[in-house]
């Protein structure tokens, strides 16, 4: 014989009733089966709000009524008369005397299983198929032990067996899961979710083969699935791992449903009434091989702590609390104690914190009274997350990476044998939390989410990249990177689920005249998003105001902007500071020659102690290709510019490229990189538009380029032979000190220097070095342009990445 049990969500709607009994007709066409059902849907929690209600002298009647709709079937008749009068005279006689008593509740929820029985039988018997309702008060019987109903197995055994011999062959018993009955006869119930522990009592009592329960999901899950989109059926369980789950909170199993199973060695399989072709989990004497990893959460719980200095080395202090708690039957879980004794805190269930306390603070009045203990409080908003078959010694990664997301560990806690880690965090990092660790111990994928400031083409040919190279790089490296946000100067596109390829489309019908980094952070807070990474593609200056709020809330920071490195050396230090304090990165790699690797060279050097002398270069690519090609030719300097203007190698108003701004904001980055305190206003800058031109509006200037040609003319003429134009950022001076010089001149160069063979736009740049001596070392390449300075943020991303 086999047991199917079907739980309250599997008979919640027509859908699952209609699977359940198509499950029970197959499978009574083979074998002999018996089924165990619980209450339809809610009905228990229904039925105890009523009676919650009822006992406040408040109306229940409308849930009442949506109560008994719920229980009817349109399609066959049933007689239900009979409970709904119980139910109607229970919470009546509840609400006149505003009080029940515990074997009236027994009363009242067990009607939500006496109810769905009446339901299942009926639609099997109108399929034609023999079914008989069995009240499990004619086979489990209970003993009061302390306020709680036992189960008395000789007693219970008996009946069960006697109650089965007298069955006729080819009947199938639907039996009220829950229930059972004391001595008396009168109805008990074996506690929340107990139809599980119905269902393997009698298994164990009747000798069954195995027992099927049937739920609404694929099994147990490596983690809450509805929690964790990557949560996975775990197919095999031993009865002791089964039963850690149970304990620590999977809602799935009673935590008493394993041991009868395991003393009778009956397999349990995990089935799902909605899809009752997938194998689920079978939980059998068969241990899986490798162990097995599964995160449950218990929310429902308190976290009480008792501080004082006056604890301190006191004796008895714990047998106190533990005396008072055992007297009021109240369970302690997770319990820790500071080597100095300032303060103790353990775990309790949510509904007997506020007992615990008053029962304490008795206690402990004469220490409450000397002020050796400050106050008993109990903090509410917590949980706890249990990692099962979880080495302590392995747990490292995890670790990190819940600080790496700011989630603060209020307690942890392993058991002695190794196999399980709880820890206690606030609720609202709970989903996070979860997530991070199941991530880091499954070897999935984590996941970087990433918001997009500026999505012009820097920005946009960033998206691009990301969302082409998205699946390579997840299965190269294990790492999926999510745009969640998308921001414009005035449209803001937000998907927890990352933006689509079609992102561009998308943005467009993203809500017009809203975008701002609240909103993100907001969402990101919302959607309990790990491992934040915002990234800075504009050329806003009031952006940079809200790097300080973005890390305090948990985001790294990349950016090709350079304003937040070239405004003052106190907004300088101060973001350092908050970083260091965040342990948050900011990396900006691009800040300098785009892609090149420069910044991240310079750094490295710097760190491992070289003395960096002097650093000078060609930091412009607009510029680099102005003096390379006005240099060559025999053109005009106007025609060359109006050239770069027409390739669009200039900014709109070239004057801002010419004016050496830009140039004198790179030096200044690469000065502060080597920890020199300079400010923007040391820097000693040529500017290379002619004074009659500085004041004219865009239009008018780019009216009379020609302005420039015979200063420039003179210039060129009056060169060495075999020299070339340069225009070059030099930062020189001891720079050991605290201050270096910074000088960004148009220099005559040889020909057959560095940084006179350069072509094109070229940048380069060369890092001179104590080691080094004479011979600079020199990097050189496209040191501008939309893809590469899009590819150098990309690789900033990445280096973040690999550090989660
Ligand atoms: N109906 C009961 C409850 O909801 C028992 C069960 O479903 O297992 O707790
Ligand atoms: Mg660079």
């Amino acid at each position: 014989m086999k047991i199917l049990k079907f739980g309250g969500s599997s008979l919640s709607n027509d859908n699952g009733l209609k699977n359940a009994i198509e499950i029970i007709e197959n499978k009574s066409k083979n074998e002999s089966i018996a089924v165990v059902v619980s209450a339809r849907g809610n009905s228990t929690d229904t039925l105890e709000n009523m009676l919650t209600k009822a006992s406040r002298g408040q109306n229940y009647s409308h849930d009442l009524s949506v109560f008994k709709r719920y229980q009817l079937a349109p399609e066959i008749s049933l007689d239900l008369f009979h409970e709904f009068e119980l139910l109607k005279n229970t919470l009546e006689a509840v609400r006149t005397l505003k009080d029940y008593s515990p074997s009236v509740k027994d009363l009242v929820l067990a009607q939500g299983e006496i109810l769905s029985v009446k339901m299942v039988t009926a639609l099997l018997k109108k399929r034609g198929i023999h079914a008989i309702e069995v009240h499990a008060k004619e086979l489990l019987v209970t003993e009061n032990k302390d306020g709680i109903h036992t189960v008395d197995e000789q007693q219970s055994l008996a009946k069960t067996q006697s109650y089965f011999k007298k069955i006729a062959p080819n009947t199938i018993t639907i039996i009220t899961g829950f229930i059972a009955a004391d001595r008396s006869g009168q109805i008990t119930t074996l506690g929340r979710n107990g139809s599980n522990y119905s269902a393997s009592l009698i298994a164990q009592f009747i000798g069954a083969e195995e027992v099927l329960s049937y739920t609404n999901v694929n099994g147990i899950f490596t983690a809450n699935p509805a929690q964790v989109d990557d949560a996975t059926s775990i197919p095999n369980l031993s009865y002791q791992e089964a039963h850690e789950l149970a304990n620590f909170g999977a809602s799935i199993l009673h935590e008493k449903t394993i041991a009868p199973l395991a003393q009778a060695a009956i397999p349990l399989r995990i089935l799902n009434t909605f899809n009752p072709e997938f194998n689920g989990t079978t939980v059998s004497s068969r241990a899986h091989q490798n162990g097995v990893k599964s995160i449950s959460v218990q929310n429902q719980v308190s976290l009480i702590h008792i501080t004082g200095a006056g604890l301190l080395g006191k004796v008895g202090i714990d047998a106190r609390i533990f005396n008072t708690l055992q007297n009021l039957n109240v369970s302690i879980g997770i319990i820790s104690q500071g080597s100095s004794e300032r303060g103790v805190s353990f775990i309790v269930a949510k509904e007997d914190a506020s007992k615990s306390i008053v029962a304490l603070e008795d206690t402990f009045k004469y220490e409450l009274a000397h002020h050796d203990i400050d106050q008993i409080s109990a903090d509410e908003h917590i949980g706890v997350i249990t990692i099962i078959g979880q080495n302590l010694n392995e747990f490292h990664n995890p670790l990190k990476s819940l600080a790496q997301n700011n989630i603060e560990i209020l307690l942890i806690n392993n058991t002695s044998n190794g196999n399980n880690i709880s820890l206690v965090v606030q609720s609202k990092d709970i989903d996070k939390a979860v997530h991070l660790i199941h991530a880091q111990i499954f070897g999935i994928s984590k996941k970087i989410n990433v918001a997009i400031f500026g999505k012009g083409t820097v920005g946009g040919s960033l998206i691009d990249q990301i969302v082409r190279s998205q699946k390579k790089i997840e299965k190269r490296k294990g790492i999926l990177l999510n745009i969640f946000a998308i921001a414009g100067s005035s449209q803001l596109l937000l998907d927890k689920n990352g933006a689509p390829s079609e992102w561009r489309t998308a943005f467009k019908k993203a809500p017009e005249n809203f975008s701002n980094v609240d909103a993100v952070i907001q969402f990101a807070q919302q959607n309990h998003l790990e491992n934040l990474v915002a990234i800075d593609n504009t050329a806003s200056d009031g952006f940079t105001e809200k790097y300080t709020t973005l890390i305090e809330n948990g985001f790294d920071l990349i950016s090709s902007n350079k304003l937040a490195n070239t405004k003052s050396f106190e907004f300088y230090n101060d973001l350092r500071s908050t970083l260091q304090q965040y342990s948050k990165n900011y990396l900006y790699e691009t800040n300098v020659g785009a892609g090149l690797p420069l910044i991240d060279t310079i750094k490295l050097l710097h760190d491992s102690g070289e003395n960096i002398t002097r650093i000078k270069g060609i930091f412009s690519g607009s510029l680099s290709f102005l003096f390379n090609q006005f240099s060559e030719r025999d053109e005009s300097f106007s025609t060359i510019l109006q050239e770069a203007i027409n390739l669009g190698y200039t900014e709109p108003d070239p004057r801002e490229d010419l004016c050496g701004n830009d140039v004198a904001r790179k030096l200044l980055i690469l000065a502060r990189e080597l920890d020199l305190e300079n400010e923007f206003e040391d820097i000693e800058i040529q500017n290379l538009v002619p004074e009659i031109l500085q004041d004219l509006n865009q239009t008018d200037f780019l009216d009379h380029l020609d302005q420039f040609d015979t200063e420039y003319e003179k210039i060129k003429s009056q060169q060495s032979e075999n020299h070339v134009l340069r225009y070059v950022g030099d930062l020189y001076g001891d720079l050991q000190q605290s201050t270096g010089k910074l000088k960004v001149e148009l220099v005559s160069a040889s020909k057959f220097s560095a940084l006179g063979q350069v072509s094109g736009s070229d940048s380069i740049i060369e890092i001179y070095t104590e080691s080094y001596g004479d011979r600079p070392i020199v990097i050189q390449g496209a040191g501008a342009g939309a893809e590469v300075t899009a590819r150098g943020v990309f690789g900033d991303l990445m280096r973040i990445a690999d550090k989660k």
